[in-house]
Parts: structure tokens; C-alpha cells; sequence
């Protein structure tokens, strides 16, 4: 990527960015069309008219006109150039408006407003009839995972959908304990605290106050039916699970679900499992580490949950699933291409691999590694390397197949 490159899709980036938190337009989608469209700002349009977007300037435009040539895919399949008037702007900051402007206020877009799968809303921008060419919406998903434009949507996703507030427990304070945490499990908690008014502010505000930091107590998110404040980075421990220096406390993103009796508690249950699903994904969580408070401590929460009211846990883990569409699924470890037995048998002699180990992944010493061995036994992958060949040594060792060569 040429600097050049860089610095549009900053630009652009950030103005996509911030147009998406309020108009539900995918930053990564609309970055992604202003470089196919516009030659990373370089067409004749992009320069001449301003235009990143190549929208046609039909009647329902009233300002400046560019007519110049196009190719178009009537049928779907054969390009045909034909003179067309794109509508003209005074800045690229003008085009950009302009475009979410006619993406939000046709319905045909629909499908693409508040879409967070950069890959469907690649594809609804396609079927919608946004351009003719039949591999737009493939052009569109290779420019996005190239050049890691899906950064700029979690710029906004968060805020957007989940209107996230980040207000943290100080630094120092007792109840930030500040370990690393190695992210493995998601917690799921309720408050327990049914008072009027007592939703994610509130205990924001508890958590950066002296009892919270006594006890001390903290977790990284509340939700209520409203909004959802994040006290700790996700990347630190807390003090949530009741299970002192365990897994809980320290190995986990702890979510507190608020309970106060004038929120609507299956909101808050709707918005929460938004949010692990979230999590999850960001950070690799399968869907068993998805676990409640008792768990760790065998104390009764997530309460109503654990109650079936209003429904109950498995109905919860549906709906954080319902919500992981776009989880990518954890990268399988690819298996060991194990060699066929026969290639290695008793009495051969083999030299090891220079990164071998023994069976059970203990190092091999240099000189053990520099000297050929016969071997004595072979039973599926494990071979039994015995005397090297001058006879002056006699090590009996276990070694998987795969690291010996015949000599
Ligand atoms: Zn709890």
C-alpha cells in the first residue's frame, strides 16, 4: 500500500467512522466503495467532480451534474460504455454525506443500514442494485479484508449498537487490581439490587466509590434496558466471581445485569447477550466459557436467570448465539500429518530432524541430534530410537516418526 493509500483510507476511514454512529452505514462498506468507485481518489470524478462514489444524477438530484463515460452491465454479464451524469460536490467531505444521504433515504437500501457483517453488506449493497457489475460485492469484501478496513466498524460498534460507556474505576484504586487478564471466559452476573433507578450509572458511579473499593469489588460491564457502561478494560482482572485468586476473578470478563424494578429486565437480557456475543467474538470466547457467577462460587446468580424468569440460562446462551452470526469460528490446530508406519521400522538406521523433540516434547540434546541411531521398536507414531550407529551409546528413547529419516 502506497502512503498515498494510507492517508485515503484514513481520511475516508475516519469520516466513515463517524457517519456509521449515526446513520448505521458500515464504515468498512463505505471505505471500501470509495476506493473501488473513485481509484483511491484518483478518477476523473473523484478528482474533477469530487466524487468518490460514482452516484448517477438522476431526478432526484438538484445540484451540480458531471456527465462523462461509464461501462455498465445491463445484462448482468457484458460491459457496455455509454455516457451517464453523476451528481458533483464541493468536497469529498460533501460526497460522503451525500452518499450516506441516498443510501439511508431509498428503501431499496434498507437491508444495508445498521448491517455489522461487512460481508452481507457487501452483498445487500449488491442486490439492491447499487451497481451492475456481477462481482461488485465480491470486489467490495477483498478491498475490506486486504486492507483491514473492518478496524474502522469497531470504532463505532460498540457505541453504536451497544451504547457503551466507558467511565473506569481510577487506576490504583483497590478494586482495579490492574492483573493481566487472559480474557478465557465471559461471567454473567445480575446486580440483585431491585431499587428504582438502580441501573448501569448508578453502579458505575458505585464502583469508583470507597465501598466498592474496600471490599473490594469490581467487573468490567453493567447493562441495563437502556445502556451499558464498561468500568475496567476487559484486558484486566477483577474482583467479581467470589472465588479469590481463581479462574473467575481472574480469568474472566465479568457482566453485571441490572434488576432495578423499573427497567425491563428481558431488554437488558436482549442487550446482554449483544454483548457477550460481541465479546466472544473480539476475543476468540467459545460459547461454553460463557458461564454464570455460580460457577465459580456456587452462589445463586445470575438469580432470575437461574429461575427461569423470564426464561432461562439455555434460552440465554440462544440468544448470545443468535448473536454470533459473524463469529469467526476458532481456528482448528491442523492435525499432525502423521507417515505411514512402514516408512520407519525396526533396525533402520535414522538421523532426527533438527527440531525434534522427544515423544512426550522434551528437547533433544545437540549431540543426540547430530549422530545417526538405529531403531528398535516402532508402534504407530512412536519409535524407539535405541544405539547410534558407531555403538558407543544407548539412549532408549521415544520419538514420534515424523521427525526420523532414513539414512
Ligand atoms: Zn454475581
Amino acid at each position: 500500500m502506497t502512503q498515498a493509500q494510507k492517508n485515503f483510507i484514513q481520511r475516508i476511514g475516519n469520516a466513515a467512522a463517524a457517519d456509521m454512529v449515526v446513520s448505521g452505514v458500515l464504515a468498512s462498506l463505505k471505505i471500501a466503495q470509495a476506493i473501488f468507485e473513485s481509484g483511491w481518489g484518483t478518477s476523473v470524478l473523484a478528482v474533477q467532480a469530487n466524487a468518490l462514489f460514482g452516484i448517477k444524477a438522476d431526478s432526484r438530484w438538484s445540484g451540480r451534474v458531471f456527465n462523462i463515460q461509464t461501462r455498465e452491465f445491463f445484462d448482468g454479464v457484458t460491459p457496455t460504455t455509454v455516457n451517464a451524469n453523476f451528481r458533483a460536490y464541493d468536497s469529498w467531505e460533501h460526497s460522503n454525506a451525500d452518499h450516506t444521504a441516498f443510501l439511508v433515504g431509498s428503501p431499496r437500501y434498507a437491508a444495508v443500514i445498521g448491517e455489522r457483517c461487512h460481508i452481507r453488506a457487501c452483498r445487500a449493497i449488491h442486490a439492491a442494485g447499487y451497481a451492475t457489475d456481477p462481482e461488485y460485492a465480491d470486489k467490495l469484501i477483498r478491498i475490506i479484508e486486504r486492507h483491514n478496513l473492518t478496524d474502522f466498524d469497531s470504532v463505532g460498534k460498540e457505541k453504536v449498537n451497544m451504547n457503551i460507556i466507558q467511565d473506569f474505576i481510577p487506576v490504583g484504586r483497590r478494586n482495579r487490581p490492574g492483573r493481566v487478564n487472559p480474557m478465557l471466559f465471559v461471567t454473567v452476573h445480575e446486580t440483585g439490587n431491585t431499587s428504582r433507578g438502580a441501573g448501569a450509572r448508578n453502579h458505575a458511579n458505585y464502583l469508583k466509590g470507597n465501598d466498592a473499593a474496600n471490599r473490594p469489588v469490581s467487573w468490567h460491564y453493567t447493562t441495563d434496558d437502556k445502556e451499558t457502561y464498561q468500568h475496567l478494560p476487559e484486558t484486566e482482572d477483577a474482583f467479581h466471581a467470589g472465588d479469590g485468586a481463581g479462574n473467575g476473578n481472574r480469568q474472566s470478563i465479568g457482566i453485571e445485569m441490572c434488576v432495578n424494578s423499573d427497567g425491563d429486565f428481558l431488554k437488558t437480557i436482549d442487550r446482554t447477550a449483544v454483548l457477550v456475543a460481541d465479546i466472544c467474538r473480539r476475543r476468540n470466547i467459545p460459547i461454553e466459557n460463557v458461564v454464570q457467577h455460580n460457577r465459580w462460587s456456587g452462589k445463586n446468580c445470575p438469580k432470575n436467570i437461574r429461575a427461569g424468569r423470564p426464561h432461562d440460562w439455555n434460552a440465554f446462551i440462544s440468544k448470545v448465539k443468535a448473536n454470533t452470526g459473524t463469529v469467526a469460528p476458532a481456528q482448528p490446530t491442523a492435525p499432525v500429518p502423521v507417515p505411514p508406519t512402514a516408512a520407519i521400522k525396526a533396525g533402520d538406521t535414522v538421523r532426527l530432524a533438527a527440531n525434534a523433540t522427544y515423544y512426550g516434547g522434551q528437547t533433544i540434546p545437540a549431540w543426540v541430534l547430530n549422530q545417526n541411531w538405529i531403531v528398535r521398536s516402532v508402534s504407530g507414531d512412536r519409535a524407539i530410537i535405541d544405539r547410534n550407529v558407531a555403538g558407543t551409546n544407548a539412549i532408549n528413547s521415544p520419538v514420534n516418526v515424523r521427525f526420523l529419516t532414513v539414512v
